[in-house]
């Protein structure tokens, strides 16, 4: 790790954990023990032991880690070594609440302010605050700015300030708030305790604008790797994309999951769909009513085993550590939304998941919505680009997971679990079909979209075809060997490749770049994806390549203890409330299936077991296992 320099950048990576024999070394391997103790955990994430080891060194800290790494973590733990009351900003009240349920549910004293709560409850959490009762406080950035709560909290004394979702002060994307504005300010009235800061947005910008306007003096930067090698990357273009996402669905039986949709009738055609099949799916979108939309997402939260169809509208929030998919039945935005939305699934590490859908219809209605929206031409410009990128990605010859962790500037070996590396491609000469593409549109002057050219080239003698007298051109039917789905991916791979550029302002027409004259000159030659020129022909093969994981390697009786372990589970947190993850993740109960473990010491071992949840859960799930080998005896 560095030595501290100002603005100093750390990229940590395994192997690299700090040394624990120097000044806050002692501290860190307290850190260790608490964390087999309470948080049952037996290893810390990359990343987590250089950050805390910071922290408890008495540096300000700007953590950038990927969803699902483990920031949290980063403070709570510190906070439990701090004398004094950890100050957590949290934009989002359902995130707060499930982290308070989580570190109540360790026996770590924890609440959070926010307008859920009654006024009684909130005034009774304040006082626990001053009196040193509490741990950990999450506060709303709204409420956190008020002059009243300001006085409380410099009566209580605060030992750490950590401010979650840091991109929140950025006016770049899409989450500013302008309350983080103001946290400086409130650092300083509160004392200046230590600051960490943290985010999953990698933005050079946004880690620019992150470090000015939360921090005095320049903090340890670290940015953990972005690669999040237990998600199954893969996308196919749309081809019927109801029964795409049913087949994808049906190969997760029983797991929770999100479909992300391009329309709120979207969202709700498809739960209807899936109901339909017998899978319990519900629909979120910001025209739900308020009480339903609630209600479905708590359900989601709560209950194993429910697939919420929604739109983008879902998912700031879920800190749900258990979702074992992730589809999009229709591109997402671009390629960072791309990346926020598959990384809600497999927060807890396991395997988990990913499908994503594309056409040339969502390509267009996403340059749509970036020309026709009212942000200044610099940023409709970075629009683009990022569309691009996940365009490029749909169409990528070689390994997705490569292809992505570049646009991150990142780099890595092939990683075997994406689609293109499980199923390999095959890469043809593709120059002639893309020289009769190219040259469809130079002769139609540049001013005609996918279909019509299609059309063209297929030789179909279609009204507008004939209206514009396309049929006496020398193209017109030169590609007739080739079905019309096979010339709409030629399409999208000459475009993913830079040779042909969307012109918004005229309907979507294709014109030619300087890069695509090139070919249709044969001065350059290009290749193409065989396989995307038959969508079907892969289809066997891929039902193979990517089934549900996690759970696959457990035998007959430990899938139905752990069936038992759950439903017991879910008792458990019905009766208090909480989701069931709160109770055990899914990692504990598939250890425990697997393990079997007789007795509280073995059970102690498994991984998300520590003092609290053993004494609150220990005899229950022994009995339970007890119960079980006796009933297979
Ligand atoms: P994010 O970085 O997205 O905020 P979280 O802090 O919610 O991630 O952590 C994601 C999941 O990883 C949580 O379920 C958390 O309990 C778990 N986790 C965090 N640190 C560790 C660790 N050292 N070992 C095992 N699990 C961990
Ligand atoms: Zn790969």
């Amino acid at each position: 790790m560095s030595d501290g320099g100002a603005q100093a950048e750390t990229t940590t990576g395994p192997g690299s954990g700090p040394d624990e024999g120097d000044g806050a070394g002692g501290d860190l391997a307290t850190a260790r023990r608490i964390l087999a103790e309470r948080f049952g955990f037996h290893d810390f994430r990359p990343g987590q032991a250089e950050i805390m080891a910071s922290l408890l060194g008495g540096r300000d800290v700007l953590a950038i880690m990927p969803t699902g790494g483990g920031k949290s973590l980063c403070y709570q733990l510190p906070a439990l070594l701090a004398e004094g009351l950890t100050l957590v900003v949290s934009p989002l009240i359902a995130l707060m609440r499930n982290q308070v349920a989580q570190l109540q549910s360790l026996g770590i004293a924890a609440a959070a302010l926010h307008s859920g709560n009654s006024a009684v409850e909130n005034r009774d959490f304040l006082q626990d605050a001053e009196s040193g009762r509490l741990k950990l406080l999450y506060v709303a950035p709204e409420r956190l700015v008020r002059a009243d709560l300001i006085q409380v909290l410099q009566r209580a004394r605060i030992a750490l300030f950590a401010v979650d979702e840091a991109h929140c002060v950025s006016q770049w994307g899409h989450d500013f708030r302008p309350e983080y504005m103001r946290l400086a300010e409130i650092r300083a009235e509160l004392g200046g305790p230590r600051l960490i800061a943290l985010t999953a947005t990698a933005d050079t910008a946004t880690r620019g604008d992150i470090v000015e306007r939360l921090f005095g003096a320049p903090p340890q930067v670290f940015v953990q790797g972005f690669d999040r090698p237990n998600l199954r990357l893969a996308m196919r273009p749309k081809d019927g994309a109801p029964r795409q996402i049913l087949d994808f669905v049906r190969r997760h039986e029983g797991a929770s999951g999100i479909v992300y949709c391009s329309s709120r009738r979207q969202t709700e055609d498809l739960a209807a769909m899936l109901n339909g099949k017998g899978i319990r799916a519900l629909p979120y979108h910001a025209g739900l009513e308020a009480g339903e939309r609630a209600r479905n997402e708590e359900v989601f939260l709560q209950e194993d085993g429910v697939v919420v169809t929604a739109t983008i509208a879902f998912g700031m929030g879920i800190d749900k550590p258990d979702v074992r998919f992730v589809a999009h039945a229709a591109l997402p935005k671009n390629i960072e939304s791309y990346y926020q939305e598959i990384g809600r699934a497999g927060r807890d590490g396991l395997a988990a998941n990913t499908l994503t859908l594309y056409g040339l219809d969502d390509i267009r209605l996403r340059r749509l919505q970036i020309e026709e929206g009212d942000a200044p031409d610099e940023q409709k410009r970075v629009e683009r680009q990022r569309l691009n990128a996940l365009v490029a990605l749909c169409e990528a010859p070689r390994c997705r997971r490569q292809t992505l962790l570049a646009y991150f500037g990142e780099q890595g070996e092939p990683c075997g679990n994406c689609d293109l590396c499980l199923e390999g491609v095959q890469l043809i000469d593709g120059t002639v079909p893309a020289q009769m593409a190219l040259s469809a549109i130079a002769r139609t002057g540049q001013r005609f979209g996918t279909e019509h050219l299609v059309a063209i080239l297929c030789g179909d003698e279609s009204e507008a075809v004939r209206r514009f007298q396309h049929d006496c051109l020398p193209t017109f039917g030169i590609g007739k060997e080739r079905p019309k789905t096979e010339w709409r991916a030629i399409f999208r791979q000459i475009y993913a490749c830079g040779l042909i550029a969307m012109d918004y302002a005229r309907h979507g027409c294709w014109t030619i770049t300087p890069a695509g004259k090139e070919v249709l000159y044969g001065r350059q030659r290009i290749e193409i994806r065989t396989d995307q020129l038959q969508p079907g022909g892969r289809k066997a093969k891929s039902a193979r390549g990517t089934a549900a994981p996690a759970t696959e390697d457990l035998s007959g009786p430990e899938q139905a203890l752990l069936q038992r372990l759950k439903a017991k589970r879910g008792e458990l947190a019905k009766a208090q409330n909480v989701p069931a993850y709160v109770v055990f993740p899914d990692r504990t109960l598939i250890e425990m299936a697997k393990a079997r473990p007789a007795d509280a010491a073995a059970l102690g071992q498994l991984h998300g077991i520590g003092q609290a949840k053993l004494d609150r859960y220990g005899e229950t799930f022994l009995g339970l296992i007890r119960e079980d080998a006796e009933t297979a005896a």
